[in-house]
């Protein structure tokens, strides 16, 4: 699974990882390949993700008989998050400090009862 939770000293964050060789993916490199192969009855395609050109190669080899379709990886997560799930970034990023400080301050209070 490409999209996974990374740990970091501050925590986890999310990370994105290469569908070939497990590397961490970047923005500046990280390519989105579907086949342009999947049954019209299925409406849609699974997506590999690969830290950059040579990889995303390596990955279509796996399926001579396929074709692919690539598109930049920022390019794909911006329209997804932007047009298809009309995400506001700015709510969501109050809406999760509100919830951390929510969280936080219920520890808080637990450790002074404790
Ligand atoms: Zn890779």
């Amino acid at each position: 699974m490409p999209f996974v939770m990374e740990l970091q000293p501050q925590g986890f964050v999310p990370a994105v990882r290469c569908d070939h060789c497990g590397n961490h993916v970047t923005a500046e490199t990280g390519l989105i390949l579907w086949s342009i192969d999947s049954p019209l009855a299925i409406g849609s395609a699974p997506v590999f993700i690969a830290c950059d050109q040579d990889c995303a190669d390596a990955l279509t080899a796996r399926y001579p008989e396929s074709q692919f379709a690539v598109i930049a990886l920022d390019a794909y997560l911006v329209t997804l998050v932007e047009d298809s799930l009309e995400i506001d970034a700015d709510a969501v990023r109050e809406r999760e400090e509100l919830a951390w400080t929510i969280e936080h301050t219920r520890d808080e209070v637990d450790q002074v009862l404790d």
